[in-house]
């Protein structure tokens, strides 16, 4: 058992661009722990006579400034708990902060850089290198991810929902048993067994939160994120398992109400953050109380699954995240008060240790043939487990015997049998519950017992035979079912990778197969990566959205947003990374090849050199045969050069893999959110050119129905909107060849070329609205365009 308070650190976020520095300092010396000093300015409002405090001094197990790195935070705080979680302990860090001071870049990292990944997935990939390097047990890992949002958890990881809002992930709900031991129903455990797996689900999940959240309900900041990592382990041969749990919790945004400003429906949300935030405080202070016998930790659905983190059986850190800037001094001294309070708790981490029911039995029929082996050499007879017919009827007459017998002295002696001893007691028995039935009657009765019995299991069996061949039949059908639904899927994908705007970057990626790699036999391929069937969550919402297709005006206007948006810049730096990356990665595959067949080549002359002394010696025997080589010798060290070259290579061509997979995932990340910002931003110029033109829309559907929108776009034709003619607004619509004509003075004299635009009207009231719509959202595009371009 391992008791220890629980660890707190704080993190103090660079200051943004904008941002005042608040006065404040760090001391690292004071014995072995870190302090913080934070300096309120006296409020010259309150006027010169106040009380106000001044400075305020916190302390930390350490504290990390402005330019610690992703690697130095991971190092310190992360790898110890995962150290331990790989030896069986259950392990928790969490993020505490208020919204925007770096709990998600701290927890789970920063979407535009390699360097910039945060705990989750440095930790991901420390412990698949632990277990790979440990032969000495068999592992497996699983992961699940959670989302707590005003009271509700919602599985981030259902492969099979494709959500658009929280609410159409599966609702996790909490269970307690007998033992009061916490378990979430319907929050899946997904098996990863490498590290390109588990950073899949993460990346599943991330996206599955990002697209639930719309501008309504900043649910990111406002939710509770728990990422788990369950680890077992065994020893082969032993029926002890060890399973340990590792829970990385990114927090809702710690700020008070009273300062978000905010009503209505985000006020109830706040409400829930709030509330769960101050339960998380109740049980806190409970536990830092000294002979305190309740804690409250069922108030809240956080507070509940944390239970065994706070103040149970495990190993958790805490992480203050702190925004120092002026206008944030306020909520840091919060946020450092609530974190000494935390400093106090103890947690008892104990080994998570169980034994293996199946192993367990394994072993315990083992044993049992081994005394029934022991008791056989014994009593030198074998023994069955039943009684036999002659046994039986014998002991019927000694039992007879026995009750017959007038003797109070008399006794019935079966010997130091106990399956002997226990049909007498039976037997006994029945005869004292039914005194009328003779034992001989007893004893047929049995037997003829059995022969019904032995009648209706052969009944049985051919009923159940018949089952299986029916369920043979529907197993056949389904699979071919199966079959065709894979194929049908699969030539969506290709579809859907094909027209997307967005996969021209992915369409150079590439799967390096590793496990082709591990032996130097293998040749070294690269082949390009179409290949999503590992990762079919990919991609979701654009599927999601436009039914596997953007209509050609709605990608139109996509790609000059694209063009416009801030995120392409780290796209374009990415795309360049990736480049350079692939291409040290081919370099890396050739020259490894090359080592491979000089390592062949010098193994070749070897066997050459042992032939020709083999020749030698039956051709002249006199020959000493076993004398000392010094070509061969020499040989071999070029072997173990080559080798070591081909190791470090090697280790090198694995990190690179391992890069090359994440700034992929980053990438579909910031393009995921790039097209969430334009369905936003499309959606309200929708809305803005309803409100100034209400005349002309028909149907308030088109407006707000962003799907049926562009969905009512797709029948139109790239050639629609290059057509050009000039005519005012006020002239009538053409309506002879039923085309009308939108333009807008003001855009004329900046983009000329575009100001005016004839499309086909299809004579429906609501496509037209809604064309008319696109044309004028396609104009503000092309307008800031031109007013950028300026
Ligand atoms: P929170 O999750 O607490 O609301 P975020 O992690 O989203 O805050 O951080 C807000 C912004 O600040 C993000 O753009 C993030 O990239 C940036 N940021 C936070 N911490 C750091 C840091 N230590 N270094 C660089 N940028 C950071
Ligand atoms: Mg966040």
């Amino acid at each position: 058992m391992v008791k220890e308070t629980i660890r707190v650190y704080a993190r103090v976020k660079p200051l943004g661009r904008r941002q005042q520095a608040g006065s404040y300092s760090v001391d690292d010396e004071e014995d072995l722990l870190s302090s913080l000093e934070i300096t309120v300015p006296r409020d010259l409002a309150d006027g010169f006579v106040n009380n106000k405090r001044e400075t305020y001094k916190f302390k930390f197990q350490k504290i990390f400034d402005q330019e610690a790195k992703q690697d130095v935070i991971f190092d310190s705080i992360a790898k110890p708990v995962a150290e331990c979680v790989l030896a069986g302990y259950n392990g928790t860090i969490f993020a505490y902060g208020q919204t925007g001071s770096g709990k998600t870049f701290t927890i789970t990292g920063g979407a535009e850089r390699y360097s910039d990944r945060g705990i989750i997935p440095r930790t991901l990939s420390y412990i698949f290198d632990q277990l790979q390097k440990d032969s000495s047990k068999v592992y497996t890992t699983h992961v699940s991810y959670l989302e707590i949002y005003n009271e509700c958890g919602y599985d981030l990881l259902d492969p099979r929902h494709e959500a658009s809002r929280l609410e159409d992930l599966p609702k996790v709900t909490i269970m307690e048993d007998s033992d009061q031991n916490i378990h979430l129903k319907n929050l899946s455990l997904q098996q990863a067994t490498n590290e390109e797996e588990a950073l899949n689900l993460l990346f599943l999940g991330d996206t599955n939160r990002m697209i639930a959240e719309t501008p309504m309900n900043q649910a990111s900041s406002r939710s509770h994120c728990i990422f788990t990592v369950h680890v077992s382990s065994k020893e082969p041969g032993s029926a002890t398992i060890r399973r340990s749990k590792l829970h990385l919790v990114d927090l809702a945004g710690s700020e008070r109400v009273a300062k978000t400003g905010v009503g209505g429906h985000l006020l109830t949300e706040a409400k829930y953050i709030n509330l769960s935030l101050h339960y998380l405080e109740q049980v806190i202070i409970a536990l830092a109380e000294k002979n305190r016998s309740h804690i409250p930790y069922r108030n809240s659905m956080m507070t509940s699954v944390l239970r065994d983190s706070l103040g149970g059986n495990c190993m958790t850190t805490m992480i203050a995240t702190l925004s120092i800037d002026k206008r944030n001094i306020d909520e840091s001294i919060s946020t450092c008060r609530f974190a000494q309070r935390v400093a106090l708790i103890k947690n008892e981490a104990v080994l998570n240790e169980e034994i293996d029911p199946r192993l367990m039995i394994v072993q315990l029929k083992k044993e049992i043939q081994d005394l029934k082996d022991e008791l056989e050499l014994v009593t030198g007879k074998q023994r069955t487990s039943e009684l036999s017919q002659e046994e039986l009827l014998q002991l019927d007459e000694l039992i007879e015997m026995f009750l017959k017998d007038k003797d109070p002295d008399s006794t019935l002696d079966v010997g130091a049998d106990m399956r002997k001893i226990k049909y007498c007691f039976i037997h006994m028995k029945q005869l004292m519950n039914h005194p009328t039935i003779s034992d001989k009657k007893l004893l047929s009765q049995n037997i003829s017992e059995e022969e019904d019995s032995n009648k209706e299991s052969g009944e049985e069996l051919e009923k159940l035979k018949d089952l299986l061949q029916q369920r043979d039949n529907e197993i056949n059908i389904l699979v071919n079912m199966l079959k065709k639904e894979k194929k049908k899927a699969q030539d969506a994908l290709f579809q859907l990778n094909a027209s997307s705007a967005c996969s021209t970057v992915l369409e150079q990626s590439l799967s390096i197969n590793l496990e082709d790699r591990q032996s130097p036999s293998n040749c070294f391929s690269l082949k390009g990566a179409k290949d999503f069937s590992s990762s079919v969550h990919r991609l979701p919402f654009l599927s999601r959205q436009t039914g596997g297709k953007m209509s050609l005006g709605c990608q139109e206007a996509f790609e000059v947003f694209k063009r416009d948006h801030a995120d392409s810049i780290t796209i374009e730096d990415n795309k360049q990374l990736l480049k350079q990356r692939f291409a040290e990665v081919k370099c890396l595959g050739e020259k490894l090849n090359e080592v491979r067949s000089k390592i062949n080549c010098l193994k070749g002359e070897i066997t050459q050199r042992h032939i020709q002394r083999a020749a030698l010696a039956v051709s002249s025997p006199s020959e000493e045969l076993n004398m000392f080589d010094p070509v061969e010798e020499k040989l071999r060290m070029q072997i173990e050069e080559e080798k070591k070259s081909y190791k470090t290579m090697f280790n090198r061509f694995k990190g690179l893999k391992v890069e090359i997979e994440h700034l992929q995932l980053l990438m579909e990340k910031v393009k995921m959110k790039m097209q969430k910002d334009f369905e936003v931003w499309w959606s309200e110029e929708a809305k803005n050119l309803q409100q100034e033109k209400p005349e002309m829309v028909t149907s308030p559907n088109t407006v707000t129905v962003y799907p049926q929108f562009i969905k009512s776009l797709q029948h139109l034709s790239t050639n629609s909107f290059s057509e050009i003619t000039r005519v005012s607004p006020n002239e009538d619509p053409p309506g002879k060849n039923n085309s009308i004509t939108f333009s807008n003075p003001t855009l004329k004299t900046r983009t000329p070329q575009s100001s005016s635009t004839s499309i086909p009207l299809t004579g429906d009231s609501q496509a037209d609205a809604d064309i008319l719509a696109f044309m004028k959202a396609r104009q503000r595009i092309l307008q800031r365009k031109g007013l950028e371009n300026k």
